[in-house]
This record gives C-alpha cells, structure tokens and sequence, in this order.
C-alpha cells in the first residue's frame, strides 16, 4: 500500500540529471528546450557547480589580481613610479568572494526558473528506472522515477596517496582559494594545471613556494617545449621547482609539515608551513549505486561511447564523472550532445575531440589545440612545424611580454592546420584563431593571408603559417 502510495506521488520524468554543474544545467536546458519533462537533482551544500565555485571563476579571479600585483611591482620596465606595489589579502579574497557570489546567484536563477523542475537532493539509483533522493535534513528518503537520466556528478580531489599525508595534514585547491590567511611557506604536489596556476599565485603573493613533480617536466600533456618555457618563468620568480621525483612520505617539523623524497638517487627533504595536495581529480561516482542501473565503470570513472551514452541505453553521462578530460566547455557539449540524443534518437550526435584544446592560466598562458608533436609522433602522423618567439614581436616587445612562442602543425601535403601551440602573453586568448582556423579547416596559407591588424599579439600566427605556407608540398 505505501508503496503504490509513494509510486503514485511519484511523477515520471522524461529525464532526470543527476548534478545541476556546468554538464548538468546544459544538459537541462537542452532537454526541456526539446520538450522533454525534465528534473534536475543537485544533492552539493551549494548551489553552482565546481567551476563557479571551487573551479575556474575563483582560480582565475585570484591569478588575475596575482598578474596585476606583478605588473605593479615591475612598473620601472614602462617608466612608472609606483613606489611600493602591496596588497591587502582579505580585500584580494573579498573581491573574488563577490564575483563568484554574483556567478553563482545567476546560476541558481537559472535552474529554478521554472524551465524544469529543480531538486535539492542528493540521488542514488534504486534500479534502471528509480532514484532514491536524500535531502540534507535527512528526512526518510523517497524515490523518483523517470524513463531516461543522465549522470552529471562531477569529479572530487583525488585521495592522497602519499604515505602519511593524511596524518600530517595538508590543503586541496578548494581550500586553497578559501584561505583567510595567507601561509609563509607551501609545498605543492602535482605539477598539472591546478598545481602550476596556484603555485605561481601564492609565489606573487610572497609565499615561499616549493612545486614537486614526479615526471621530468610539468605539464606533461602539454607541447614539451611550451612546459619548458613555463619552467624557466616559474623558477625565475623564484619557486623552488623539483621534477623527476618519487614521493616518499610526509613527516612533521615542529609545527611545519614536511615531504621526503627521491631526487637523483638522493632523498630530499622540504619544510613548509602547508601542503597543498593538487594530484588531480578523480570522478565523483562512489555514492551512485550505478551498478543497480547496470551502469558499468572503470576506476569510478562512467563508461560512454561518443554519443555520451552508458552500457545502460537510456542512461547517458556527461562532464568530469565521465571526462575524458576535465574542462568545462567539454562537460558542457557533452550535456548538451547526449540531452540532444535522448530528445531526438534518430538523429544522433557524436563528441568529436579533434578540436580538443586546454589552457593553463598562468603568466605566461600555456594554451594548445589539436594534434602537439608528441602526439603526432607517437601516432605515427606526418606533420610540418614551424614556430615564431615573442621576444622578435612587435606587440609583446611593447608590452614586455617576451617568454614563450607560437608553433603551428601543418599536413605535409594538404597544408591543413592540425594543432597549435602558445606559450606566452594571452595565450588563452590567441588559440582562439587557431581553433577558429581548424574548425573550418584552414590550411598555413589561408591563415597566413588572412588580414591582422598590427600591431596586434594576434598576428604573431602569421610567420609560422607563412613559413609553412612558404614550403612545397611534399609528395
Ligand atoms: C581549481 C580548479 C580550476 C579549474 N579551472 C578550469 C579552467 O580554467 N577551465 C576549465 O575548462 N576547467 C577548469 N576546471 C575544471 C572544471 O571546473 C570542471 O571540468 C567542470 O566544472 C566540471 O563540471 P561538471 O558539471 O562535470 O561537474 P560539477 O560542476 O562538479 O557538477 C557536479 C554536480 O553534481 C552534484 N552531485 C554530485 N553527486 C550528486 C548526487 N549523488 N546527487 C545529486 N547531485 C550530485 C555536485 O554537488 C555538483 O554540483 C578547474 C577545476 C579546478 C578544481
């Protein structure tokens, strides 16, 4: 009887999507705009999803006041007398606290517009069909039928994994860009982008920091050449940069927190007065039950083919909890690639990666599209490289912007642009052209007759594309 009773209180959704972050909300929206009944169930303390707010927002709020504070500090390089360049951390966190604040407001609008219906709850299946919901006042949970879901969880800070860590005690990233305090001291652990964008913002901001790196260069998916060019720049502000290392255990100094490890046969030892743990992330599946839906996955990660579907047809995945990559126009596109396949299944829609680009904000911004050298060369495909320095450019000479280069990747026959390269300033911003330019698969002369303005950072892309437009095609 109390059965029948909770089934028939139950409405049938078209579809529920579990997490309401940058996956979740595109995915929602994109199903009620193709009429589907949809309900969208957020079970975090907040409202707004990681890159509002632990991600992006606040990273790039806080690395941006760093690069203002290091531009204020070199002002003599432009003849400006600012004579002592400081800055009041509360006010830097304030700042940012009220732009994320603002994002996240504007997000939580949007999810209860009415558009489809919003849940706070969090969601575990029962079966194929059913979700048992749990609110956070922990009221006896009830369930939730629909016909199809899709799983936008997200992703969590990787456990520690070095021994002792957890005793010792140390920091993730959300920590990191909470803090009400700056440390005097910090040793970083993982060289990725999370690790290298807060490690070079604590360092502007005067912490005295050490970066620990396992391979023999940060960054390791990036182009190797762009990594190396970051490397020289964050040892030069004066991070203490360890790579090839094996991690050996964490240890307490006093009141200090310490890392042991191996360094050229040597075991080294540093000191600092936090850790801060940036090992990556891995996705955020444990409390799902997604083994009852008969979703099938591998190492927490959920299993999709292209279309963002799972091993149970009418459940589909998208944004970090499945990844391949954790970026967020990526979770985006795919919430709204498998919204559209459960909304029009016979006109289905594929992730295509071709595209694939990332961006490491630091100063200078690393950013990369398409096919590196690495990639080309391991893969067995034949490319033209050709790359240009900013320290021979008319723009970034003007704005004392002299690290880093351009490289462009181009087919040997065709003349096609497969990928691109930027380390330097806006980086971020100038792959753009690049992605703009493969999109609509443009070869190195096309690029290279394509008016720029000058002097513009943007027209740094045409020497390379020249040079490679210069060479006959081979064959
Ligand atoms: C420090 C940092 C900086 C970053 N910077 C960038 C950047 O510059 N550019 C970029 O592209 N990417 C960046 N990223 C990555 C980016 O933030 C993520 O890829 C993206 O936000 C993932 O979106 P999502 O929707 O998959 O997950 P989320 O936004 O995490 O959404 C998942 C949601 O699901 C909810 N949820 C989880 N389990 C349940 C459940 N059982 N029931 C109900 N709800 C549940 C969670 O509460 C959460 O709100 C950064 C990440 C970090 C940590």
């Amino acid at each position: 009887m109390k059965k029948a009773d909770s089934k028939r209180r139950s409405p049938i959704f078209d579809l529920a999507v579990l997490g309401g972050g940058s996956a979740g909300y595109a995915a929602a929206r994109t199903a009620a705009a193709a009429g589907l009944k949809t309900v969208v169930i957020e079970g975090g303390e907040e409202v707004g999803g990681l890159c509002i707010l632990r991600g992006c927002m606040p990273s790039k709020a806080l690395l941006y006041a760093a690069e203002v504070l290091h531009l204020a500090r070199h002002a003599r390089t432009w003849g400006l007398r600012i004579p002592k360049a400081g800055f009041d951390f509360s006010a830097v966190m304030a700042r940012k606290n009220a732009i994320i604040a603002d994002f996240a407001n504007d997000r939580r609008k949007a999810l209860c517009a009415g558009e489809f219906q919003f849940i706070r709850a969090t969601a575990s299946f029962v079966d194929p069909h059913t979700l048992a919901l749990r609110d956070a006042a922990g009221a006896a949970p009830r369930s939730l039928n629909a016909k199809h879901f899709i799983v936008c969880s997200g992703s969590m800070t990787a456990p520690a994994r070095v021994p002792r860590l957890d005793e010792i005690g140390f920091i993730t990233s959300d920590d990191a860009l909470s803090l009400r305090k700056l440390p005097r001291s910090l040793i970083v652990l993982g060289c990725g982008p999370v690790g290298v964008e807060l490690a070079q913002f604590f360092c502007r901001f005067d912490v005295e920091v050490t970066l620990i790196q396992r391979g023999e260069h940060l960054l390791r998916e990036f182009d190797a050449d762009a990594a190396a060019v970051l490397e020289k720049t964050l040892r030069r502000e004066g991070i203490r940069l360890w790579t090839g290392t094996k991690l050996l255990e964490a240890f307490r100094h006093g009141r200090r927190k310490g890392i042991a490890f191996q360094h050229r046969g040597r075991t080294r030892r540093v000191v600092a007065e936090e850790i801060l743990l940036a090992l990556g992330r891995v996705p955020a599946t444990a409390g799902l039950d997604l083994a009852k839906a008969g979703v099938q996955t591998e190492f927490g990660r959920v299993i999709t083919n292209a279309e963002m579907q799972t091993s149970a047809p009418h459940i589909y995945a998208a944004g970090d909890c499945t990844g391949p990559h954790q970026i967020v126009h990526l979770a985006v596109e795919q919430g709204e690639i498998a919204a559209h396949n459960i909304a029009h299944p016979g006109e289905r829609r594929l992730m295509d990666y071709r595209l694939l680009a990332s961006v490491v904000f630091t100063d200078p911004q690393l950013a990369v599209v398409g096919l590196t050298e690495k990639a080309a060369r391991e893969r067995n495909i034949a490319f033209r490289a050709a790359s240009y320095p900013f320290n021979d450019h008319g723009k970034s000479l003007i704005m004392d912007a002299k690290d880093g280069f351009v490289k462009l990747l181009a087919d040997p026959v065709s003349g096609e642009i497969l990928g691109g390269a930027c380390v330097g300033p806006l980086g971020g911003e100038l792959i753009h052209e690049i992605i703009a330019a493969m999109r609509h698969r443009m070869t190195a002369s096309d690029l290279a007759a394509m008016p720029h303005y000058h002097p513009t950072l943007a027209e740094i892309w045409t020497y390379p594309a020249a040079d490679l437009a210069a060479i006959p095609p081979a064959g």
